[in-house]
């Protein structure tokens, strides 16, 4: 039972008097917005929508979805899927009680959801009425060399736009459902996960700005809601100026900001990395902590040219980085409004927080 108490609350209280950033934590089960919420946590920063895909009740539904060639089979194979979410979205929404909480649309490593295994195949070929070799085809079609730099993201929703529709209806559906039960509306956060282009982000707005419409209609409720982007691309990052036209928030994604800056895979970077710390070719593995230099510049480029278009743009930071306290330091230096964190990882990032505000924002991660 995750708890503060005693001295260890005492300090944690006079971390808060003192800290600008705000924190929150990165969850989707209501196992980690429950722990967050004990450790303090503000909100929920970052919630991984591709991890509610993976239960074994809904991986079928989830592989019918990828594996049909057309609109009406995704659909129907979405349908399955909507109440899941919606149930996922509520329970979320319940437990951050009115508090901020970011849920990014899909980005899956589609592989991860290609059927491999032949009753896999046979599975989902039944379910779609298909035979075995279109399936086989289909998930050749599918299968890239390089999943991590592939169709993933926002590419999925922008090519299969009843994909983030489903997503949306669960989210403002749970919402109204929330706002009913409790009286106080959630504003939900939707984030669009790895745009590199202004058009992306406008496309994947209009869907779920759509669904809004529909939802509200249906419902004769509205509420408010927000649509932000993961800045995690540098082309992002450069081009910020113009993605904010489109954006109400930006939250930086340096998992995958630090892999595409330096070109290094964030899954093998273990295999050499500790050699170039052990020499000194890179000062501290720029996975745990944020590389001022390349990533950091390319932050930096960002705020100044999203603010530049809206001052009041609201700007987080949600990969790993925004547990480390040297990383922390930085986000406080460039003027973030948040960090987001692992739930443990909320305490130290409290206090990190605090530390950097007393420190005057002066950036020491150089
Ligand atoms: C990131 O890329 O930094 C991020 C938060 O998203 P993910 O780790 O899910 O790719
Ligand atoms: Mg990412």
């Amino acid at each position: 039972e995750p708890k503060l108490s005693g001295d260890f609350a005492t300090l944690m209280g006079w971390a808060d008097e003192v800290r600008r950033l705000r924190i929150r934590a990165n969850a989707e089960t209501p196992l980690d917005a429950d722990t967050a919420k004990k450790f303090g946590a503000e909100g929920i920063g970052l919630c991984r929508t591709e991890h509610m895909f993976f239960d074994p009740s809904r991986i079928s539904a989830v592989r019918q979805m990828i594996m049909s060639e057309s609109e009406g089979g995704r659909r129907d194979a979405l349908a399955k899927l909507l109440p899941f979410q919606r149930d996922d979205f509520s329970e979320l929404f319940r437990i951050m009680a009115g508090m901020p909480v970011t849920i990014r649309l899909l980005d899956p490593p589609l592989h991860e959801f290609l059927p491999h295994r032949e009753e896999e195949l046979a599975e989902v070929a039944e379910s779609l009425g298909a035979d075995l070799a279109t399936m086989k085809r289909r998930a050749a079609d599918l299968s890239e060399a390089n999943p991590m730099l592939g169709h993933r993201g926002c590419r999925l929703g922008v090519t299969y736009p009843e994909i983030y529709e489903m997503q949306a209806r669960a989210i403002f559906e749970a919402a109204i459902l929330i706002a009913k039960e409790t009286g106080k509306a959630p504003v939900p956060e939707i984030m669009i996960p790895l745009v590199a282009a202004k058009k992306e982000l406008e496309i994947t707005r209009a869907q779920v700005e759509k669904v809004a419409k529909e939802v509200f209609a249906e419902s004769g409720t509205t509420i408010e809601y927000l649509v932000g982007t993961m800045i995690e691309l540098p082309r992002a990052c450069l081009t910020a100026d113009a993605i904010a036209e489109a954006a109400d928030f930006f939250s930086f994604g340096t998992n995958d900001l630090t892999q595409t800056t330096f070109g290094l895979s964030r899954d093998d970077a273990g295999k050499f990395l500790p050699y170039y710390v052990d020499k000194g070719i890179l000062p501290k593995d720029p996975f745990v902590s944020l590389d001022p230099d390349g990533v950091g510049a390319l932050v930096k480029i960002a705020k100044e040219k999203g603010r530049g278009v809206k001052p009041s743009l609201k700007l987080g930071i949600c990969g790993e980085h925004g547990g480390d306290p040297a990383s922390i330091q930085f986000c406080e230096s460039v003027g973030l409004d948040y960090v987001s964190c692992s739930p443990y990882r909320v305490p130290v990032a409290r206090l990190a927080a605090a530390q950097a505000a007393l420190a005057g924002g002066v950036d020491r991660t150089a």
